[in-house]
């Protein structure tokens, strides 16, 4: 190694650069051999260490937004989901709706890939470097709720304003009760018009009331999270029955409107799928 050489691989030492520095002979003897110039040489050393940042950057963030099991819009079949817009969710990952700080309502029965999209657009946000984090609505109001009691609202508070996009799944799943829906309604002014929000629902607004259990609530929720935002129905069918179809009964194969989900059901064969 020349001097140069070896000064070179202790600066990148220093400067904490170990995928640099291993690159470093390899290009040093590809710039001698003539084969690149010396500004290759210095992209190539940068790159180097640049993509494996980034790639671990990225996967750490995955983890930590909660992001995973990964979906992508790459993945997401948009010919199965005819009512659904695709130039609209193409315009939605770029990401603008997170700079002006809107909420983007995902709406639409169980199984049409309202979590697939809120994550595939989280997905996205994380690989421009937005920090992103997904929550149901059961889990955060729970966390909340501990937190009160634990004294350490504002901790927690704090840490679900923060995310540049946070992702609230599932609601309408469970009921809230009044208390977790006053500690929602913070946080939702907390963030109103300051972070964006993706919304996952297989309600439609007008039965917010009585998720909330409670209709000046909803209202209030309603009120800032409609104000600024991008409303996103899919109306088709659940692609986890898609190998399925014949065995959905016919009204609610056909049925176009937004559904509640079925109430739960005991384990077993429902009676009327008996003597087939
Ligand atoms: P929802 O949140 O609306 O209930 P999910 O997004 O969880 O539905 O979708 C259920 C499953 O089906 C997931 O594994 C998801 O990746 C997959 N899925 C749903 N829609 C599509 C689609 N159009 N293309 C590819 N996979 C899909
Ligand atoms: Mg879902």
């Amino acid at each position: 190694m020349t001097s140069v050489t070896e000064r070179l691989a202790d600066t990148l030492v220093g400067l904490r650069m170990p995928h640099a520095l291993e690159a470093l002979p390899l290009i040093v003897r590809s710039l001698e051999q003539g084969e690149i110039t010396a500004l290759e040489a210095i992209d190539r050393l940068l790159l180097e260490e640049y993509t494996k940042r980034e790639s671990k950057r990225v996967a750490v963030a995955f983890k930590t937004s909660r992001l995973l099991p990964l979906k992508t819009l790459e993945s997401f079949d948009f010919t199965f989901q005819p009512s659904l817009d695709r130039e609209r969710i193409m315009a939605l990952a770029g990401l603008s709706f997170i700079e002006r700080g809107e909420v983007v309502h995902l709406l639409g029965p169980p199984g049409t890939g309202k979590t697939h999209l809120a994550t595939a657009l989280g997905v996205e946000a994380v690989r421009a470097g937005r920090r992103v984090y997904r929550i149901t609505l059961a889990e955060l109001v729970d966390n909340l709720i501990q937190a009160e009691r634990a004294g350490m609202l504002q901790t927690r508070m704090r840490s679900y304003v923060h995310p540049s996009l946070l992702i609230i799944d599932e609601i309408g799943f469970l009921p809230i009760t009044p208390g977790g829906a006053s500690l929602f309604f913070q946080l939702v002014n907390a963030r109103y018009e300051k972070g964006a929000m993706i919304l996952t629902s297989n309600l439609g607004f007008a039965d917010w009331g009585d998720m909330f259990g409670d209709p000046v609530m909803a209202t209030a929720l309603l009120d800032r999270l409609l104000h600024h935002s991008v409303v996103v129905t899919i109306t088709g069918h659940s692609y986890r029955l898609r190998e399925h179809m014949e065995l959905i009964p016919d009204h609610v194969r056909t049925n176009k409107s937004l559904v509640p989900p079925p109430p739960p059901r005991k384990r077993g064969r429902p009676k009327s799928d008996r003597g087939d």
